[in-house]
Parts: structure tokens; sequence; C-alpha cells
């Protein structure tokens, strides 16, 4: 279901945010491209996103969603939330100040339920989902809010289900996100996961509380009787 990237990119080992450039810059050499190769997390995104005219979300978890959600508030920048997995999709605009934030709407981080490591996901879903992103992304870029949905908007292209709410009566004034007496908790270490289960590579990635090198060799002595590996 891959339109960016190609078997020589993943033989290249190529990291996806440079295999996305090249293929990009491949269609229109004009476009200016900027791949950041990190991991995202509040201090890495929030420079980021203090000049940002817009962020779209094609992340593949709610930890960084929210996260996410909190620096648009923050910062005051526009966000189109995404997501899809199986032949399921959804997808919503986030107004700081104006619309409910994604926060007021699913109150927490959703937990469990199926995702891409157990259900995948077929290209169509993925196609609608950032079809409905990139029409709210021109709107807002040439200013048009007027026309923005101001729906929370899900279907099921497989079934043929597709529904949309009216979220204008969801804002909480109460909201830690968006509501009065923010704090935007998020953005706090102690809320951030600290782990991530890597979508089908058996690969957990762990998330240290600060930057550093790591000695493996010294890693793996201290770990060695602490179970299996
Ligand atoms: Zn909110």
């Amino acid at each position: 279901r891959q339109q960016l990237y190609t078997e020589q990119d993943a033989q290249n080992k190529l990291p996806k945010a440079v295999a996305a450039k090249n293929r990009l810059r491949q269609i229109n050499t004009e476009v200016k491209i900027e791949a950041l190769v990190m991991d995202a997390q509040p201090a890495n995104l929030e420079s980021i996103v203090q000049t940002a005219d817009l962020i779209i979300d094609a992340t593949d978890n709610f930890d960084i969603r929210f996260i996410l959600n909190d620096l648009s508030h923050k910062y005051e920048v526009p966000w189109i939330y995404g997501s899809c997995v199986g032949s399921y999709g959804t997808t919503y605009t986030v107004i700081p100040n104006v619309t409910p934030c994604l926060h007021c709407i699913l109150k927490k981080v959703p937990v469990g339920g199926v995702t891409c490591e157990t259900a995948g996901i077929i290209s169509p879903a993925v196609q609608i989902v950032a079809a409905y992103q990139i029409t709210e992304a021109l709107k807002i870029l040439v200013g048009d809010v007027e026309a923005l949905r101001h729906t929370f908007l899900t279907f099921d292209v497989w079934n043929n289900q597709h529904a949309e709410f009216k979220t204008g009566k969801m804002k909480s004034y109460e909201c830690s996100s968006c509501g009065s007496a923010r704090t935007y908790p998020y953005l706090a270490y102690e809320n951030q996961l600290k782990t991530e289960v890597l979508c089908g590579r058996e690969t957990v990635q762990i998330r240290p509380s600060q930057q550093h090198l790591h000695n493996f060799d010294e890693l793996e002595k201290r770990l060695k009787n602490q179970g299996k590996v």
C-alpha cells in the first residue's frame, strides 16, 4: 500500500523521511522539503511546531496525537487528525480556540482495540483519510475557514459505512489541553509512553528520559540476569 517507497529503499535501509523526500523531489524538484530523522517527542517537536502554519497527522499512535494536540494549542497551530486501521478510517480538524480539541472529544488516550499490528490496513482507507485531510489543509492554507467541515468523520470502506457527527457542543472548558486553565498534560514527561511496540517488526522502542549515547555492551552486562532476551 506504500506509494512513497520502493523495495530498493527498503534494501538500502533508507529512513522513511529521507526516502519520502527523494520520491517527492522526483515528482517536483522545486518543492522545498526538509526531512528530519528523529523521534517524535515533545522536546523535538516544539521548535518545529512553533514555526509551522499547519500540522497534518500522519502518525500511527494516539500517544503522539495527544502530544500534537497539546502542541497545537500551546502554539495556536491548527492540526488535522487522521487515523486508520483495517478498512476503517477517521479524521477531524482542530482549530485552536475555535473547535473542541481531540482531548475534549476522546477524553483520554484510547487503549486496546485493533491496531495496524493486529489488523493491518488496506490502502483505500489510508487514501480516503489522506484525501479528507489534504482538502481541509488546502482550505486552512488559503484561508477559507468557512468551508471547513466541523465534523468528526468516520467510515468503514469495506462495510459501506460512513458517519460524521458535529462536535460544536463537545468543547470542555475544563479541558487540560484547550480549556481556560490548560496545563498541556501530554507534554509532561511523566505522561508520555516510554516504550512502543513498532508495527509489524517484532521490535520494542524504548524512549529514555534524556538523550545520551548508550554503551550497549555495558547495558547487556547489566541486563544479562534480568530475564530472557
Ligand atoms: Zn480540549
